[in-house]
């Protein structure tokens, strides 16, 4: 029986409503349900509709928002709720991607009230953590890690709808990725932390940064990823669904 897998794509600030449902006519034109597979989908919010609207009724997909805020409503400019990402449709929310702490200055507290907030709502979070290049060549990568999954996940139900994706800065849309073998000596880490957390240590763990149809199924050979979190080659259909193809024994 082959392990579960999770195909999880980031489309970042790509495809506008329009595009979105052109993607998915064709994505789900090509694309075939298996058992034990789960296709994400984090799309821009203004396209969470669109997209959540066109995998009605096709099991195995779910849709999610980029980023989420923890204030349930009221003068927050540009921010999304967990109310409002629920009422267009998702049912998931990537917290602490790298951009959303890197770019707009998301800090490990920040991650933490927007993972209970997901949760709290009834949406499932996935955590990214990840080291940068220069935490790396210092030998940084396990105290890193370990930082972001202690604070993100401070007052979490150990039974939380969760998953991790493990996403390398210096692996992120620059064509470089992890080794298999790397990566999994970071998610052997990483499941050490959650299991010492009261977390299940078969908790899904992703791997995210410059995954592509090439190297996929190299990745994925390795048991202790759960699945993979795709950004640039999750924008076109054809490409994605050939990453969402592959199986592993
Ligand atoms: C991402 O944005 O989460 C990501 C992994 O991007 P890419 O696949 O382009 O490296």
């Amino acid at each position: 029986m082959p392990r579960p897998l999770h195909f999880a794509a980031n489309w970042k600030m790509n495809l506008a409503p329009g595009e979105a449902g052109t993607f998915l006519d064709r994505f789900l034109a090509i694309d075939h349900p298996r058992h034990g597979r789960t296709v994400l989908f984090f799309p821009p919010a203004v396209s969470l509709n669109t997209t959540a609207t066109r995998l009605r009724g096709h099991a195995g997909y779910a849709a999610g928002v980029q980023d989420i805020y923890w204030e349930p409503k009221g003068a927050f400019t540009g921010a999304t709720s967990v109310a409002l990402a629920r009422g267009a449709g998702a049912s998931a929310a990537l917290v602490g991607h790298s951009e959303r702490r890197h770019i707009f200055g998301e800090t490990d507290a920040d991650t933490n009230r927007k993972v209970r907030a997901a949760l709290d709502g009834g949406l499932l979070a996935m955590l990214c953590v990840g080291e940068t290049l220069a935490q790396r060549e210092r030998g940084e990568t396990d105290t890193v890690v370990t930082r972001q999954l202690r604070v993100g996940l401070e007052g979490v139900a150990p039974d939380a709808e969760l998953m991790i994706a493990y996403e390398p800065v210096w692996a992120i849309g620059t064509g470089r990725n992890a080794t298999p073998s790397d990566a999994a000596l970071v998610h052997v880490a990483i499941r050490d932390v959650l299991e010492s957390m009261g977390f299940p240590r078969q908790t899904a763990v992703l791997y995210g940064g410059s995954v592509n149809a090439g190297n996929v199924a190299h990745l994925l050979n390795e048991p202790e990823l759960d699945g993979v979190l795709v950004g640039g080659a999750s924008l076109d259909p054809d490409s994605w669904a050939t990453i969402c193809a592959t199986s592993v024994e």
